[in-house]
C-alpha cells in the first residue's frame, strides 16, 4: 500500500517516477499487468462492458478512453485519457467495490428508505477481532450517520433486518466476487428488499481496531453510507471517497453530511451537527495554516490537509498530512526547513516535531522553551522560515519576530522586535512565511509578499494561492 501512496522527493532530489509524481508515462510503456488492471478497474468502477477477451485489443480503444477520462476526472487528475504514473497510483490503491459511476438501469434515481428506523443484523464476525470489538466498530459506525440524520438503528439478533453484514471471501454469490487481500476491502448495496442495504466485508482483509490495514470501524463507517442510499463522493476528506483513508478521528466531513441530509432531511437535533470542510485549492479566500519548502518543493498545510504544486505537474495534489506523516497533529501552525540538515519542523502549540523526509525523527514532539529559548510567554508560533544562506530561523509571533542561529542553535540577542520595524508594508501579523528561489515570502491572509530581506523592501504582492495557477 505504501508504494501506491503519493511520494516525497528523495534526499534533496526531485526523483520522478517514483510513486504517484512520476513523470507521465505512456500507455505503450505501461506493462501487460497494467493493461489488465485498468481493464478491470474501468469494468468494476466506470461501466466499461467486456465480453472477457478483449484484453489486449480493447487498451486504446476510444471506450477505454473514454473511461479513462471519466476515472480522471472523479480523482482530480490531468484528463487525458491515457494512462499515466498518477493513474496507475490511485488504481493500485485499495478501495471500496462499490462503483464510483451508477449502472446505467439504476440512471442517477437515488435509493432510500422509507422507513427511517431502521434494524441492522452481524450475521457472523470475523477471526481478527474479538467480537465485542466488531460490535463496537459497528455500533459507531451506525452512531455517525444516526447523529446527523432523523435515521435510528436498532440490532437485531435474529431473523431479517434492513442491513445484514456479513464477512465473506472470494465469490459470496451476489455477481461482485471478493478479490484476496488488498484491492477490494467491501461493498454494499442501495436501500431496497433482499440484498439492499446490505454490507459486505472482505474476510481475506485483516480487519483492525487500529492505525493497521485495515480499521474495520473506518470501513464500515463509509459502507453503511451506502446502505442507506448514498453515492461516491469525489471529495478526498468525505468518508464517501472510494479510497481507503485512514486517519485516527473517524468522522463525517461536511459533504457527507449534506449527502445524507440531502435524502432524509436534518437531524431532529436543534443545533445541526456540522463537519470538517476539505480546502479547495483555487479558493480565493483560502488561507493556510502553515507553508514549507520541502526537499525543493513547496508543500502547503491546512486542517488536515497538505496541498503542493509541482511545478513539472500541472495538478495540484491534495492530500492528508498523515499519508506522509501519520504522527503529526492536524492544524499545524507553522512550518520551516533546514536544508542543511535535510530536516522539516513543524509547530503546533508550545510543541514541535521534526522529520527527515517521511522519517519523524526520534524523541519527537518537544517544547519550545528548551529546544529554541522561547520566553514562556509564547505559547504559539504563528509561522516560521529559515534564510539558508545565513541559517537564521525568523520566528514570528503576534506582532514581534525572533531571530534565532540554527549553527550556535541560540537565539540572537535583541530579539524579539516588532514585525512592522524590520518588515515594512507586511503589517502587524504573519500567517506563513517559507523561502524560495532565494526570496522570503511572507502571508498574511490571502495576500503573499516577496520580500528582500537584505534591503527590506517588498518586491511585489500577488495571491498565496497564485502558486496553484488558478
Ligand atoms: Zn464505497
Ligand atoms: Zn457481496
Amino acid at each position: 500500500m505504501k508504494a501506491s501512496m503519493p511520494s516525497l522527493p528523495l534526499l534533496l532530489l526531485l526523483l520522478w517516477g517514483v510513486g504517484s509524481h512520476g513523470f507521465p508515462a505512456t500507455t505503450s510503456g505501461a506493462q501487460e499487468q497494467d493493461t489488465e488492471l485498468v481493464q478491470k478497474y474501468l469494468e468494476n468502477y466506470y461501466n466499461l462492458k467486456s465480453d472477457g477477451k478483449q484484453i489486449p485489443r480493447q487498451r486504446n480503444s476510444s471506450l477505454v478512453a473514454e473511461k479513462l477520462k471519466q476515472m480522471q476526472a472523479f480523482f482530480g487528475l490531468k484528463v487525458t485519457g491515457k494512462v499515466d504514473a498518477d493513474t496507475l497510483a490511485l488504481m493500485r490503491q485499495p478501495r471500496c467495490g462499490v462503483p464510483d459511476v451508477a449502472p446505467y438501469a439504476l440512471g442517477e434515481r437515488t435509493l432510500r428508505w422509507e422507513h427511517t428506523h431502521l434494524t441492522y443484523r452481524i450475521e457472523n464476525y470475523t477471526p481478527d477481532l474479538s467480537r465485542a470489538d466488531v460490535d463496537s466498530a459497528i455500533d459507531r459506525a451506525f452512531q455517525l450517520w444516526s447523529n446527523v440524520s432523523p435515521l435510528t438503528f436498532t440490532r437485531v439478533l435474529e431473523g431479517q433486518a434492513d442491513i445484514m453484514i456479513s464477512f465473506v471471501r472470494g465469490d459470496h454469490y451476489d455477481n461482485s466476487p471478493f478479490d484476496g487481500p488488498d484491492g477490494i476491502l467491501a461493498h454494499a448495496f442501495p436501500p431496497g428488499p433482499n440484498l439492499g442495504g446490505d454490507a459486505h466485508f472482505d474476510e481475506d482483509e485483516s480487519w483492525t481496531k487500529d492505525y493497521r490495514n485495515y480499521n474495520l470501524y473506518r470501513v464500515a463507517a463509509h459502507e453503511l453510507g451506502h446502505s442507506l442510499g448514498l453515492s461516491h463522493s469525489t471529495d478526498i476528506g468525505a468518508l464517501m471517497y472510494p479510497n481507503y483513508m485512514y486517519e485516527d478521528h473517524v468522522q463525517l466531513s461536511q459533504d457527507d453530511i449534506n449527502a445524507i441530509q440531502a435524502i432524509y432531511g436534518p437531524s431532529p437535533n436543534p443545533v445541526q451537527p456540522t463537519g470538517p470542510q476539505t480546502p479547495q485549492v483555487c479558493d480565493s479566500n483560502l488561507v493556510f495554516d502553515a507553508i514549507s519548502t520541502v526537499r525543493g518543493e513547496l508543500m502547503f498545510f491546512k486542517d488536515r490537509f497538505y496541498m503542493r504544486q509541482n511545478p513539472f505537474y500541472p495538478e495540484v495534489e491534495l492530500n492528508f498530512i498523515s499519508t506522509f506523516w501519520p504522527e503529526l497533529p492536524s492544524g499545524l501552525q507553522a512550518a520551516y526547513e533546514f536544508s542543511e540538515r535535510d530536516e522539516i519542523r513543524f509547530f503546533k502549540g508550545n510543541q514541535y516535531w521534526a522529520v527527515q523526509g517521511q522519517e519523524m525523527l526520534y524523541g519527537y514532539p518537544k517544547d519550545i522553551y528548551q529546544s529554541f529559548g522561547f520566553p514562556q510567554t509564547v505559547k504559539n508560533i504563528d509561522a516560521a522560515v529559515s534564510d539558508e544562506e545565513t541559517g537564521k530561523t525568523y520566528f514570528f509571533v503576534a506582532n514581534k519576530y525572533w531571530r534565532y542561529d540554527e549553527y550556535k542553535r541560540s537565539m540572537d540577542a535583541g530579539y524579539p522586535r516588532a514585525i512592522a520595524a524590520d518588515f515594512p508594508g507586511i503589517g502587524h501579523k504573519v500567517d506563513a512565511a517559507f523561502q524560495k528561489h532565494g526570496f522570503l515570502y511572507i502571508v498574511h491572509g490571502t495576500t503573499q509578499y516577496q520580500f528582500d530581506l537584505r534591503t527590506q523592501r517588498i518586491l511585489s504582492i500577488d495571491r498565496v494561492n497564485s502558486w496553484f495557477h488558478c
